[in-house]
Protein backbone atom coordinates (compact mmCIF):
# COMPACT_ATOMS: atom_id res chain seq x y z
CA UNK A 1 0.00 0.00 0.00
CA UNK A 2 1.29 3.69 -0.97
CA UNK A 3 0.78 6.57 1.47
CA UNK A 4 -0.02 10.08 0.01
CA UNK A 5 0.24 13.20 2.23
CA UNK A 6 -2.54 15.80 1.60
CA UNK A 7 -3.27 19.02 3.41
CA UNK A 8 -7.10 17.96 3.58
CA UNK A 9 -8.65 14.96 3.45
CA UNK A 10 -12.95 14.82 3.07
CA UNK A 11 -14.65 12.02 4.30
CA UNK A 12 -17.91 11.67 2.51
CA UNK A 13 -19.61 13.17 -0.84
CA UNK A 14 -22.86 14.00 0.25
CA UNK A 15 -24.42 17.51 0.45
CA UNK A 16 -22.16 18.46 3.41
CA UNK A 17 -18.85 16.98 1.73
CA UNK A 18 -19.25 18.56 -1.49
CA UNK A 19 -20.04 21.80 0.43
CA UNK A 20 -16.97 21.59 2.41
CA UNK A 21 -14.61 20.60 -0.86
CA UNK A 22 -16.06 23.70 -2.85
CA UNK A 23 -15.73 25.89 0.19
CA UNK A 24 -11.81 25.04 0.56
CA UNK A 25 -11.41 25.16 -2.71
CA UNK A 26 -12.87 29.07 -2.68
CA UNK A 27 -10.85 29.66 0.42
CA UNK A 28 -7.57 29.08 -0.69
CA UNK A 29 -6.53 25.66 -0.18
CA UNK A 30 -5.06 24.49 -3.79
CA UNK A 31 -7.08 21.47 -5.30
CA UNK A 32 -4.36 18.80 -5.38
CA UNK A 33 -3.56 19.16 -1.24
CA UNK A 34 -7.58 17.50 -1.04
CA UNK A 35 -8.34 13.94 -0.80
CA UNK A 36 -12.09 13.27 -0.81
CA UNK A 37 -13.04 9.99 -0.39
CA UNK A 38 -16.55 8.16 -0.80
CA UNK A 39 -17.41 4.49 -1.69
CA UNK A 40 -19.64 6.07 -4.23
CA UNK A 41 -19.16 9.38 -4.94
CA UNK A 42 -23.38 9.58 -6.02
CA UNK A 43 -24.52 12.63 -3.94
CA UNK A 44 -24.67 10.76 -0.41
CA UNK A 45 -28.24 9.46 0.51
CA UNK A 46 -29.03 12.43 -0.33
CA UNK A 47 -28.52 10.93 -3.78
CA UNK A 48 -29.19 7.21 -3.27
CA UNK A 49 -31.90 7.06 -0.87
CA UNK A 50 -34.09 10.52 -0.69
CA UNK A 51 -34.38 11.70 -4.34
CA UNK A 52 -38.09 10.91 -4.93
CA UNK A 53 -38.68 12.64 -1.72
CA UNK A 54 -40.59 16.12 -1.65
CA UNK A 55 -38.64 18.40 0.40
CA UNK A 56 -39.04 20.42 3.30
CA UNK A 57 -37.61 23.27 1.86
CA UNK A 58 -38.35 25.54 -0.69
CA UNK A 59 -36.11 25.51 -3.78
CA UNK A 60 -34.91 29.07 -3.24
CA UNK A 61 -32.75 27.31 -0.12
CA UNK A 62 -31.54 24.59 -2.78
CA UNK A 63 -30.43 27.23 -5.10
CA UNK A 64 -28.62 29.36 -2.66
CA UNK A 65 -26.80 26.33 -1.93
CA UNK A 66 -25.82 25.75 -5.23
CA UNK A 67 -24.68 29.32 -6.25
CA UNK A 68 -22.74 29.77 -2.74
CA UNK A 69 -19.77 28.77 -3.84
CA UNK A 70 -17.76 29.60 -6.91
CA UNK A 71 -16.10 26.15 -7.07
CA UNK A 72 -19.26 24.51 -7.77
CA UNK A 73 -19.07 26.83 -11.34
CA UNK A 74 -23.22 26.26 -10.87
CA UNK A 75 -23.48 29.28 -13.55
CA UNK A 76 -21.42 27.10 -16.42
CA UNK A 77 -24.31 24.17 -15.28
CA UNK A 78 -26.50 22.48 -17.85
CA UNK A 79 -29.92 23.95 -17.75
CA UNK A 80 -31.35 21.41 -15.08
CA UNK A 81 -34.71 20.98 -14.15
CA UNK A 82 -33.92 22.91 -10.96
CA UNK A 83 -34.25 26.15 -12.63
CA UNK A 84 -37.82 25.86 -13.81
CA UNK A 85 -39.15 25.20 -10.05
CA UNK A 86 -40.85 28.01 -8.56
CA UNK A 87 -38.51 29.25 -5.84
CA UNK A 88 -40.93 29.37 -3.32
CA UNK A 89 -42.30 25.97 -3.73
CA UNK A 90 -41.03 22.89 -2.88
CA UNK A 91 -39.47 19.88 -4.88
CA UNK A 92 -38.55 16.62 -5.30
CA UNK A 93 -34.89 16.03 -3.70
CA UNK A 94 -33.97 14.27 -6.86
CA UNK A 95 -34.26 17.51 -8.76
CA UNK A 96 -31.50 18.84 -6.17
CA UNK A 97 -29.58 15.70 -6.60
CA UNK A 98 -29.28 16.12 -10.31
CA UNK A 99 -27.05 19.18 -10.04
CA UNK A 100 -24.83 18.27 -7.12
CA UNK A 101 -23.75 15.03 -9.64
CA UNK A 102 -22.54 17.33 -11.88
CA UNK A 103 -20.44 19.59 -9.41
CA UNK A 104 -19.35 16.26 -7.92
CA UNK A 105 -17.88 15.47 -11.37
CA UNK A 106 -16.48 19.10 -11.31
CA UNK A 107 -14.39 19.28 -8.19
CA UNK A 108 -13.44 14.93 -8.50
CA UNK A 109 -11.76 16.15 -11.72
CA UNK A 110 -9.77 18.81 -9.39
CA UNK A 111 -9.09 16.88 -6.26
CA UNK A 112 -7.46 13.46 -5.19
CA UNK A 113 -10.82 11.07 -5.38
CA UNK A 114 -10.73 7.85 -3.84
CA UNK A 115 -13.63 5.88 -4.40
CA UNK A 116 -13.09 3.73 -0.90
CA UNK A 117 -14.70 3.90 2.46
CA UNK A 118 -12.08 5.25 5.42
CA UNK A 119 -11.96 2.37 8.07
CA UNK A 120 -9.86 3.95 10.89
CA UNK A 121 -8.36 7.27 11.77
CA UNK A 122 -5.24 7.99 14.19
CA UNK A 123 -3.20 10.86 14.73
CA UNK A 124 0.55 10.74 15.54
CA UNK A 125 3.34 13.38 14.75
CA UNK A 126 0.52 15.40 14.28
CA UNK A 127 -0.71 13.54 11.36
CA UNK A 128 -3.65 12.38 10.59
CA UNK A 129 -3.39 8.75 8.85
CA UNK A 130 -6.48 7.77 7.31
CA UNK A 131 -6.89 4.09 6.65
CA UNK A 132 -9.08 3.00 3.85
CA UNK A 133 -10.06 -0.12 2.30
CA UNK A 134 -7.60 0.26 -0.68
CA UNK A 135 -4.70 2.57 0.92
CA UNK A 136 -3.67 4.87 3.67
CA UNK A 137 -3.13 8.24 3.08
CA UNK A 138 -1.88 11.05 5.68
CA UNK A 139 -3.54 14.41 6.18
CA UNK A 140 -2.87 17.28 8.21
CA UNK A 141 -7.21 17.80 8.69
CA UNK A 142 -9.75 15.66 7.94
CA UNK A 143 -13.11 16.82 7.58
CA UNK A 144 -15.87 13.92 8.67
CA UNK A 145 -19.06 14.35 6.29
CA UNK A 146 -20.40 10.98 6.49
CA UNK A 147 -24.33 10.80 6.87
CA UNK A 148 -26.13 8.96 9.11
CA UNK A 149 -28.58 5.89 9.63
CA UNK A 150 -31.85 5.80 9.90
CA UNK A 151 -32.37 5.00 13.51
CA UNK A 152 -34.35 1.87 14.59
CA UNK A 153 -35.82 0.50 17.89
CA UNK A 154 -36.04 -3.76 19.01
CA UNK A 155 -39.40 -4.74 18.53
CA UNK A 156 -38.56 -8.54 17.52
CA UNK A 157 -41.08 -10.56 15.68
CA UNK A 158 -42.15 -7.97 12.85
CA UNK A 159 -41.10 -7.07 9.56
CA UNK A 160 -39.05 -4.42 9.34
CA UNK A 161 -39.69 -1.99 6.07
CA UNK A 162 -37.13 0.58 5.58
CA UNK A 163 -36.92 4.37 5.40
CA UNK A 164 -35.95 4.29 2.41
CA UNK A 165 -38.18 1.97 1.37
CA UNK A 166 -40.97 3.12 2.73
CA UNK A 167 -40.83 6.90 1.49
CA UNK A 168 -40.72 5.72 -2.29
CA UNK A 169 -44.20 4.31 -3.42
CA UNK A 170 -42.51 2.45 -6.09
CA UNK A 171 -40.07 0.52 -3.67
CA UNK A 172 -43.44 0.32 -1.57
CA UNK A 173 -45.42 -1.62 -3.49
CA UNK A 174 -43.57 -4.37 -4.26
CA UNK A 175 -43.65 -5.09 -0.68
CA UNK A 176 -46.73 -7.27 -0.80
CA UNK A 177 -48.88 -5.65 1.72
CA UNK A 178 -51.98 -6.50 1.06
CA UNK A 179 -53.78 -7.31 4.42
CA UNK A 180 -50.97 -6.12 6.59
CA UNK A 181 -51.19 -4.03 9.55
CA UNK A 182 -48.18 -1.69 9.45
CA UNK A 183 -46.75 -0.08 13.33
CA UNK A 184 -44.92 3.47 12.12
CA UNK A 185 -43.31 4.83 15.56
CA UNK A 186 -42.12 8.01 15.20
CA UNK A 187 -44.32 11.79 14.58
CA UNK A 188 -41.21 13.25 12.13
CA UNK A 189 -41.10 14.26 8.46
CA UNK A 190 -40.29 11.10 7.57
CA UNK A 191 -43.41 9.97 9.59
CA UNK A 192 -45.90 11.98 7.24
CA UNK A 193 -44.02 10.77 3.92
CA UNK A 194 -44.60 7.22 5.39
CA UNK A 195 -48.24 7.05 6.48
CA UNK A 196 -50.03 8.15 2.97
CA UNK A 197 -47.48 5.93 1.08
CA UNK A 198 -48.91 2.85 3.33
CA UNK A 199 -52.04 4.14 3.12
CA UNK A 200 -52.20 4.05 -0.48
CA UNK A 201 -51.25 0.31 -0.13
CA UNK A 202 -53.57 -1.79 0.09
CA UNK A 203 -53.02 -2.77 3.83
CA UNK A 204 -55.71 -3.42 6.31
CA UNK A 205 -54.40 -1.18 8.92
CA UNK A 206 -51.55 1.53 9.99
CA UNK A 207 -51.03 1.93 13.44
CA UNK A 208 -49.05 5.08 14.34
CA UNK A 209 -47.16 4.75 17.95
CA UNK A 210 -46.24 8.65 18.76
CA UNK A 211 -44.92 10.20 21.87
CA UNK A 212 -45.31 14.23 21.47
CA UNK A 213 -47.62 16.97 19.85
CA UNK A 214 -46.89 17.78 15.95
CA UNK A 215 -44.89 20.39 15.64
CA UNK A 216 -45.20 22.54 12.61
CA UNK A 217 -42.28 25.00 11.38
CA UNK A 218 -43.58 28.79 10.92
CA UNK A 219 -41.86 31.37 9.35
CA UNK A 220 -41.35 34.61 10.64
CA UNK A 221 -39.34 37.72 9.08
CA UNK A 222 -36.01 36.74 9.39
CA UNK A 223 -36.03 33.39 11.16
CA UNK A 224 -38.31 30.22 11.49
CA UNK A 225 -39.93 28.93 14.63
CA UNK A 226 -39.02 25.19 14.88
CA UNK A 227 -37.23 25.21 11.45
CA UNK A 228 -35.52 22.11 11.91
CA UNK A 229 -37.78 19.68 14.06
CA UNK A 230 -40.86 21.34 12.52
CA UNK A 231 -43.18 19.95 9.93
CA UNK A 232 -43.05 21.79 6.54
CA UNK A 233 -44.43 21.72 2.75
CA UNK A 234 -46.48 18.91 1.71
CA UNK A 235 -45.72 16.48 4.79
CA UNK A 236 -47.12 19.38 7.19
CA UNK A 237 -50.52 19.74 4.77
CA UNK A 238 -51.11 15.86 4.54
CA UNK A 239 -50.12 15.95 9.16
CA UNK A 240 -52.69 19.23 9.58
CA UNK A 241 -55.39 17.39 7.28
CA UNK A 242 -55.14 13.83 7.97
CA UNK A 243 -53.52 13.55 11.72
CA UNK A 244 -54.16 16.84 13.89
CA UNK A 245 -57.56 16.78 10.99
CA UNK A 246 -59.86 13.49 10.69
CA UNK A 247 -57.86 10.67 10.43
CA UNK A 248 -58.57 8.23 7.85
CA UNK A 249 -60.76 5.35 7.73
CA UNK A 250 -57.63 2.85 8.14
CA UNK A 251 -55.00 4.98 10.17
CA UNK A 252 -55.07 4.23 14.37
CA UNK A 253 -53.01 6.52 15.83
CA UNK A 254 -51.46 5.65 20.11
CA UNK A 255 -49.13 7.32 22.50
CA UNK A 256 -46.49 5.07 23.78
CA UNK A 257 -47.73 5.13 26.87
CA UNK A 258 -51.65 4.42 26.09
CA UNK A 259 -52.45 1.21 27.83
CA UNK A 260 -53.45 -0.06 24.27
CA UNK A 261 -49.94 -0.16 23.39
CA UNK A 262 -49.58 -3.64 24.10
CA UNK A 263 -52.35 -5.19 21.92
CA UNK A 264 -52.10 -2.64 18.92
CA UNK A 265 -48.57 -3.87 18.76
CA UNK A 266 -49.29 -7.47 19.20
CA UNK A 267 -51.69 -7.13 16.44
CA UNK A 268 -49.39 -5.61 13.97
CA UNK A 269 -47.05 -7.67 11.27
CA UNK A 270 -44.80 -5.07 9.81
CA UNK A 271 -42.87 -2.12 11.55
CA UNK A 272 -41.78 0.96 10.19
CA UNK A 273 -39.24 3.53 12.20
CA UNK A 274 -39.35 7.26 11.63
CA UNK A 275 -37.40 7.91 15.00
CA UNK A 276 -34.87 10.08 13.47
CA UNK A 277 -31.27 9.30 12.70
CA UNK A 278 -27.80 7.57 13.95
CA UNK A 279 -24.64 9.54 13.25
CA UNK A 280 -21.93 7.13 11.73
CA UNK A 281 -18.78 7.02 12.82
CA UNK A 282 -14.99 5.93 12.02
CA UNK A 283 -12.86 3.84 14.01
CA UNK A 284 -11.11 6.23 16.19
CA UNK A 285 -9.52 3.81 18.70
CA UNK A 286 -7.26 6.44 20.51
CA UNK A 287 -9.96 8.92 21.18
CA UNK A 288 -13.13 7.06 21.62
CA UNK A 289 -16.47 7.92 20.52
CA UNK A 290 -15.61 10.69 18.42
CA UNK A 291 -17.73 13.97 19.21
CA UNK A 292 -18.04 17.41 17.64
CA UNK A 293 -18.66 21.06 19.56
CA UNK A 294 -21.92 21.65 17.49
CA UNK A 295 -20.96 25.20 18.06
CA UNK A 296 -17.85 25.18 15.97
CA UNK A 297 -17.33 21.26 14.67
CA UNK A 298 -13.91 20.68 16.25
CA UNK A 299 -14.09 16.87 16.88
CA UNK A 300 -10.14 16.91 18.14
CA UNK A 301 -7.13 19.32 16.62
CA UNK A 302 -7.00 18.83 13.00
CA UNK A 303 -10.17 16.87 13.26
CA UNK A 304 -13.76 18.34 12.48
CA UNK A 305 -17.13 17.31 11.26
CA UNK A 306 -20.28 18.72 9.24
CA UNK A 307 -23.28 17.35 7.71
CA UNK A 308 -26.35 15.42 9.54
CA UNK A 309 -23.65 13.05 11.71
CA UNK A 310 -21.94 16.32 13.27
CA UNK A 311 -24.93 19.32 12.73
CA UNK A 312 -24.27 22.77 14.11
CA UNK A 313 -26.55 24.13 16.74
CA UNK A 314 -28.76 27.30 17.10
CA UNK A 315 -30.92 28.91 19.43
CA UNK A 316 -33.77 31.03 18.18
CA UNK A 317 -35.05 34.62 18.86
CA UNK A 318 -37.74 32.68 21.65
CA UNK A 319 -34.64 30.31 23.52
CA UNK A 320 -35.56 27.46 21.79
CA UNK A 321 -32.33 25.25 20.47
CA UNK A 322 -32.27 22.90 17.88
CA UNK A 323 -29.68 21.06 15.53
CA UNK A 324 -29.15 22.22 12.04
CA UNK A 325 -29.70 20.31 9.57
CA UNK A 326 -30.40 21.18 5.76
CA UNK A 327 -28.21 22.02 2.64
CA UNK A 328 -28.33 25.48 3.40
CA UNK A 329 -27.52 25.04 6.81
CA UNK A 330 -24.49 22.87 6.54
CA UNK A 331 -22.92 25.91 4.24
CA UNK A 332 -23.39 28.37 7.29
CA UNK A 333 -22.47 25.97 9.54
CA UNK A 334 -19.05 26.26 6.79
CA UNK A 335 -19.38 29.92 6.77
CA UNK A 336 -19.17 29.78 10.46
CA UNK A 337 -16.92 26.96 11.33
CA UNK A 338 -14.16 26.84 8.44
CA UNK A 339 -12.42 29.99 9.71
CA UNK A 340 -11.86 28.19 12.81
CA UNK A 341 -10.58 25.37 11.29
CA UNK A 342 -8.30 26.65 8.87
CA UNK A 343 -6.25 27.74 11.97
CA UNK A 344 -7.15 24.49 14.38
CA UNK A 345 -4.72 22.49 13.06
CA UNK A 346 -2.50 19.54 14.74
C1 LIG B 1 -36.65 11.95 4.20
C2 LIG B 1 -35.65 13.07 4.22
C3 LIG B 1 -35.97 14.31 3.68
C4 LIG B 1 -35.04 15.34 3.71
N1 LIG B 1 -35.38 16.55 3.15
C5 LIG B 1 -34.48 17.54 3.15
C6 LIG B 1 -34.80 18.80 2.55
O1 LIG B 1 -35.91 19.03 2.07
N2 LIG B 1 -33.88 19.78 2.54
C7 LIG B 1 -32.63 19.59 3.07
O2 LIG B 1 -31.81 20.50 2.99
N3 LIG B 1 -32.31 18.42 3.67
C8 LIG B 1 -33.20 17.41 3.71
N4 LIG B 1 -32.87 16.22 4.32
C9 LIG B 1 -31.73 16.17 5.25
C10 LIG B 1 -30.32 16.09 4.78
O3 LIG B 1 -30.01 17.09 3.85
C11 LIG B 1 -29.93 14.74 4.20
O4 LIG B 1 -30.09 13.78 5.22
C12 LIG B 1 -28.51 14.70 3.63
O5 LIG B 1 -28.39 13.45 2.99
C13 LIG B 1 -27.38 14.82 4.64
O6 LIG B 1 -26.17 15.06 3.94
P1 LIG B 1 -24.75 14.56 4.45
O7 LIG B 1 -23.78 14.96 3.40
O8 LIG B 1 -24.54 15.00 5.84
O9 LIG B 1 -24.89 12.96 4.52
P2 LIG B 1 -25.18 11.81 3.32
O10 LIG B 1 -26.01 12.40 2.28
O11 LIG B 1 -25.66 10.66 4.08
O12 LIG B 1 -23.70 11.56 2.77
C14 LIG B 1 -22.71 10.91 3.53
C15 LIG B 1 -21.71 10.23 2.60
O13 LIG B 1 -20.61 9.77 3.38
C16 LIG B 1 -20.24 8.46 2.92
N5 LIG B 1 -19.53 7.75 4.00
C17 LIG B 1 -20.06 7.19 5.11
N6 LIG B 1 -19.08 6.60 5.84
C18 LIG B 1 -17.93 6.82 5.16
C19 LIG B 1 -16.59 6.45 5.40
N7 LIG B 1 -16.23 5.74 6.49
N8 LIG B 1 -15.64 6.81 4.49
C20 LIG B 1 -15.98 7.53 3.40
N9 LIG B 1 -17.26 7.91 3.12
C21 LIG B 1 -18.20 7.56 3.99
C22 LIG B 1 -21.58 7.82 2.58
O14 LIG B 1 -21.39 6.69 1.75
C23 LIG B 1 -22.27 9.00 1.88
O15 LIG B 1 -21.92 9.01 0.51
C24 LIG B 1 -33.78 15.15 4.30
C25 LIG B 1 -33.47 13.91 4.85
C26 LIG B 1 -34.41 12.88 4.81
C27 LIG B 1 -34.05 11.57 5.42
Amino acid sequence: MTTTHYRWTVLGAGPAGIATVGQLIDRGVPAGEIAWVDPEFAVGDFGTKWSVVSSNTRTSSFTRFLESTAAFDFDQAPDFAIRGIDPRDTCVLGAVAEPLHWITGRLTDRVSAHETRATKLELSERRWTVHTEQSVLTSDNVVLAIGADARTLSHPGLREIPLDVVVDAQKLATEGLEGATVAVFGASHSTMLALPNLLDQPVAKVVNFYQHPLRYAVEFEGWTLFDDTGLKGHAAAWARKNVDGRLPDRLQRCHVDDARFDELLGQSDHVVYTVGFEPRRVDAPQWGPLRHDPANGIIAPGLFGVGIAFPGHRVDPTGHAEHRVGLEKFMQQLDQCLPIWLRYGT
